[in-house]
C-alpha cells in the first residue's frame, strides 16, 4: 500500500518520497482515510509511529490555499512538539502555499497577534495561548473545518481540559475533532462523548 492508495495526491507523495517516505506507517494506514473522510477520530498512537504525518497530510490535502484562513488548528502539549509539528507542516504544505504558524505561551504574543493578521492557514499550538487569542478575537474560528488534539492525554494531564473546551466549543459544530494518544483512558473518552460524533477508534 502506498500514499497514493490511501488517497494521498501526487504533490504530496511526491514530496514525501523525496524525503525518504514511501510505505505509509500502520497508524497512517488506518488514520488518513478517515481523516480525508471527514471522520472524528481517536488514535491511540506513540511517539515515533509516524502518528503527526497521519493527521498533517489529509489537512494539507483539504486545505484551500486560495482562501486566506485559518481552516485548520492543532494543540499540543508542549512548546517544543508544537514547534515540531510546525516544521513538519511547513516542509510539507509550502509547495501548495499553506502557511503555518506557531503559536506558543513561551513567545510574545504581540509578534503572533501581527503574524495572524497575514492569515495563516493552520495554527500549532499551546491550549493556554491559543485560547487567550481567540479570546482577544485575533484567532478567528469560524473556519476551522479540523481541531487536532496531538497527546491529549498529556495535554489533559497538564490542566488543558478547560482551554481544549473552550476551543472546541469556539468551533463551528460540524468541525471535524481529532485526538492522538499514547493511552486511551476515561478522560479521554469522556471528553470525546461530549464533543464528538460518532468517532473512529484507531489503534487499539
Ligand atoms: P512521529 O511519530 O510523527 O513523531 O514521526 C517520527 C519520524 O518518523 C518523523 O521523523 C517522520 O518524518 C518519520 N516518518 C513518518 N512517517 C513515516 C513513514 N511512513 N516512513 C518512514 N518514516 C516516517
Amino acid at each position: 500500500l502506498n500514499f497514493l492508495e490511501l488517497g494521498m495526491e501526487e504533490v504530496f507523495n511526491d514530496a514525501l518520497t523525496r524525503y525518504g517516505i514511501t510505505t505509509p506507517s500502520p497508524v497512517q494506514e488506518e488514520t488518513i482515510p478517515l481523516m480525508l473522510a471527514g471522520r472524528d477520530i481517536i488514535a491511540q498512537s506513540q511517539t515515533g509511529s509516524g502518528k503527526t504525518l497521519a493527521y498533517l497530510l489529509p489537512i494539507l490535502q483539504k486545505i484551500d490555499p486560495q482562501r486566506k484562513q485559518m481552516q485548520a488548528l492543532i494543540l499540543a502539549p508542549t512548546q517544543e512538539l508544537a514547534m515540531q509539528i510546525v516544521r513538519e507542516s511547513e516542509r510539507y504544505g509550502e509547495e501548495c502555499g499553506i502557511t503555518t504558524l506557531g503559536l506558543i505561551g513561551g513567545a510574545a504574543i504581540k509578534r503572533q497577534v501581527e503574524k495572524l493578521k497575514r492569515h495563516p492557514h493552520i495554527a500549532v499550538g499551546t491550549p493556554g495561548r491559543i485560547n487567550e487569542l481567540i479570546n482577544m478575537r485575533k484567532l478567528k474560528m469560524h473556519e476551522v473545518n479540523t481541531i487536532v488534539v496531538d497527546e491529549v492525554d498529556q495535554v489533559l494531564g497538564l490542566g488543558g481540559g478547560a482551554d481544549v473546551q473552550r476551543i472546541i466549543k469556539s468551533a463551528r459544530r460540524d468541525r471535524q475533532l481529532v485526538f492522538l494518544s499514547a493511552t486511551v483512558n476515561d478522560q479521554i473518552r469522556s471528553v470525546a462523548q461530549r464533543d464528538m460524533q460518532d468517532p473512529a477508534v484507531v489503534g487499539i
